[in-house]
């Protein structure tokens, strides 16, 4: 047999021993994820197996991730993909990476069965690729300002096979006049004076996050642009943060939804808001 290789085990110790000793919350399960995915084995199997060694090029670069990862760069940007819903979106500093709770607007969107639908500030496309990807007969638009963010976008619609299905614009809206049955938008809300742990603050763009002094100020201007380009929708669904639920349903009633619902996260905090507004054919004599 040939000389064998680094041992997984003890490069997986001493990752963990260098996470924790730097603070990182979850060491464990990020040098496990990193190193799985460079060894190309199952996380399950690399636990199993006591017994792993590493080729040296397997070596060399899960160094080089504990590296990166040591200065706080997200798992997902090492990586390079990130998974929400069914799909793996590939992500870079040009965009946010998808976090779990925002899969409630894509639900949000298997209730209402929408025809059309726009989502507002898409960053890396998750959104509207999950829509197109989960509701095969809906004509999806999505829009961001950040060109970055457009191109990340299409080249994720282009490696999953789903560029036919999603119009990408560069821009905050549509030009308009034009109605769909449901808008989305995760939107930077973001108190500008909120600390951000290093991996969000120091990594991730900082125009998907922050939404001025209260942070619902990117969210106002959307509503309102909205309104002056005629996008109407009879149902639309805005990610918020904590604390935010009241704040953005005054907001969504004044700009025309007059029924308003706040869902709360996994965790209990206020996440998403949906605005109704009666549809004029369905509006009673
Ligand atoms: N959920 C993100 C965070 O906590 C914020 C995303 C956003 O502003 N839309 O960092």
């Amino acid at each position: 047999m040939a000389a064998s290789g680094a041992s997984a085990n003890d490069a997986l110790t001493a990752a963990i021993d260098a996470f924790t000793a730097a603070g990182i919350e979850t060491p464990r399960l990020d040098a496990e994820v990193l190193l799985a995915e460079i060894a190309g084995v199952d996380r399950a199997d690399l636990i199993a197996d006591r017994g792993l060694t590493l080729e040296p090029s397997a070596a060399r670069a899960f160094s080089e991730a504990v590296r990166r990862r040591l200065r706080r760069e997200p798992v997902a940007y090492i990586l390079g993909s990130k998974g929400f819903r069914q799909i793996e979106l590939a992500v870079d500093r040009r965009v946010l990476i998808p976090r779990p709770e925002t899969e409630m607007l894509v639900e949000l969107a298997l209730e209402v069965r929408p025809r059309s639908a726009l989502e507002v500030g898409t960053g890396s496309g998750a959104i509207a690729l999950a829509l197109a990807d989960e509701l095969p007969r809906c004509r999806v638009t999505a829009t961001d300002v950040s060109d970055g963010a457009i191109e990340a976008a299409v080249s994720n619609a282009t490696r999953l096979g789903l560029s036919g299905r999603v119009e990408f614009l560069l821009g905050s809206l549509p030009e308009g006049p034009e109605d769909f049955d449901l808008v989305l938008a995760n939107l930077p809300y973001v108190p500008d004076s909120d600390g951000l742990p290093p991996e969000v603050g120091q990594w991730e763009p900082e125009g998907a996050l922050f939404g001025g002094p209260d942070g619902t100020e990117v969210i106002a201007a959307v509503l309102k642009a909205m309104n002056e380009n005629g996008i109407g929708a009879p149902t639309i669904g805005l990610e918020i943060g904590q604390g935010q639920g009241e704040r953005v349903s005054v907001l969504l009633r004044e700009a025309g939804w007059p029924e308003t619902e706040v869902r709360l996260d996994l965790a209990g905090i206020d996440r998403v808001v949906v605005g109704r507004r009666p549809r004029p054919d369905m509006i009673e004599e």
